[in-house]
């Protein structure tokens, strides 16, 4: 693997029973990158985060997480090495408190919480501000997903992995949502998103993959990719 990646795959094969959905997937992201990950309904992205984070064992291939070959581990050894995968559906607690759900995240982690950094979060995502004692069952959509991500900043990670940030989100929260991800991005934050809307997605990635039936068929900038008139047809035109 690249030695000054953070994180990098190379013949991932993964799958749920005899045939595998990862087909030798092959990707990397450096230090302060953010890739997309893209690819139609199926293709295989959200196996392939779990596959990182350790929720689904890999058949074959290797994972590395900067120095270390983490295919073998489980998933909470993973998150304290530094990955924080937000998976997709915004899964917050909902009966416990926006600012308690933002603790949470810090479980793991070495550092004990600075009240400071807590705000700092809290001006990153100004909505979370407003309804900070509020239970996090009682936030929209939009707001848990902003909840689910400042949960996973607090485990000062390594690498975000942000799966289909947007799904069912009404547009102006997508736009909300994905002005929070282009913030985290300029401040330096490695990121790895998977976006249905792929269009949307190469907005703020610097690189991307197109998975086809648990396959990298195709991988470049965000602008080559966004000129690609195949790709335009298969699955950027769902942005
Ligand atoms: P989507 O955006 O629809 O989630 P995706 O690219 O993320 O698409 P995956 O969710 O990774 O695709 O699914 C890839 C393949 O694996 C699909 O054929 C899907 O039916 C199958 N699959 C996903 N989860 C499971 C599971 N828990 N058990 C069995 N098969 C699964």
């Amino acid at each position: 693997p690249p030695a000054d990646a953070v994180l990098s795959t190379l013949g991932l094969t993964a799958g749920y029973g005899a045939a595998p959905v990862l087909d030798r997937v092959a990707i990397e992201v450096r230090p302060g990158e953010t890739v997309a990950l893209l690819g139609a309904n199926g293709a295989g992205k959200s196996t392939t985060m779990r596959a990182l984070a350790g929720l689904l064992r890999p058949v074959t291939g290797a994972i590395v997480l900067e120095d270390r070959a983490i295919a073998h581990l489980p998933a909470h050894t993973i998150a304290r090495l530094g990955l924080a995968l937000v998976p997709e559906g915004r899964q917050v607690f909902p009966e416990l408190t926006v600012i308690e759900n933002i603790r949470l995240g810090a479980h793991g982690r070495a550092a004990p919480i600075d009240p400071a950094e807590i705000e700092a979060l809290l001006t990153r995502f100004p909505r979370l501000r407003d309804r900070a004692t509020s239970r996090a069952g009682l936030l929209s959509g939009g707001e848990q997903q902003m909840l689910a991500i400042a949960r996973g900043m607090m485990a000062h990670p390594r690498i975000l992995l942000l799966d289909e940030p947007s799904l069912g989100l009404a547009p102006a929260m997508i736009n909300a949502l994905y002005a929070v991800v282009a913030d985290l991005r300029d401040q330096g934050v490695t990121i790895l998103i998977v976006d249905q809307m792929a269009a949307l997605a190469l907005t703020v990635a610097d690189r991307g993959y197109v998975l086809e039936q648990g396959r990298v068929v195709t991988a470049g900038t965000a602008a080559e990719l966004s000129a690609d008139a195949g790709l335009e047809a298969a699955y950027l035109g769902a942005a």
